[in-house]
């Protein structure tokens, strides 16, 4: 029988401590560690002073298309390409850095996060089983969270197109950060 290395389980179990402060649900710490579901509990109370919540992740691909979380899932999908090649680290490490650089931006910019790690981490996934495509916008270049297989031309993004509700400065903040 294979033991894991004393090292290989501290790196897990403060990845998994990690994912916890950043609002990890289960599922996802059962995914990313070979931790077993008792301790991720145990931890995850220890950490958070509450039970993880029960029950499925209720997420769909479209929950990602409605205006304000196409525009922040694309904030952080863009930033996650980017760290997936150059930091050439695990792809949950480049979850947790852009992950990190998004909630960053929204609060230099005295917004609300739309995206939770969960969801984030769900949206990686959907772009790795083909769900999903990044697909350019016709005015402004910058690159939008599309469903797969979904017409690539003429595509108008939110924020060229934004619903008449949205204001106009966050709006020109978050461009800038997509077309970038
Ligand atoms: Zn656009």
């Amino acid at each position: 029988m294979a033991t894991k290395s004393v090292v290989q389980e501290v790196k897990e179990i403060a990845l998994a401590i990690e994912l916890i402060e950043l609002g990890a649900r289960l599922q996802l710490l059962e995914a990313e560690t070979s931790l077993s579901r008792d301790r991720l509990i145990r931890l995850y109370k220890e950490v958070k002073g509450e039970s993880p919540p029960k029950g499925m992740l209720p997420f769909s691909t479209d929950w990602f298309m409605t205006w304000q979380p196409n525009v922040h899932s694309s904030l952080f999908y863009n930033t996650f390409v980017f760290m997936n090649r150059q930091a050439r680290c695990e792809p949950i490490h480049a979850i947790v850095k852009s992950y990190r650089l998004y909630l960053e931006h929204l609060r230099l910019h005295d917004e609300t996060p739309a995206l939770s790690l969960t969801r984030a981490w769900t949206l990686v996934r959907y772009f790795t089983s083909g769900l999903l495509q990044m697909t350019p916008c016709s005015r402004c270049g910058g690159r939008y969270v599309a469903h797969a297989h979904d017409p690539q031309r003429g595509f108008v993004c939110g924020l060229c197109q934004p619903p008449s509700r949205a204001g106009r400065t966050r709006r020109n903040a978050l461009a800038s950060q997509i077309a970038a």
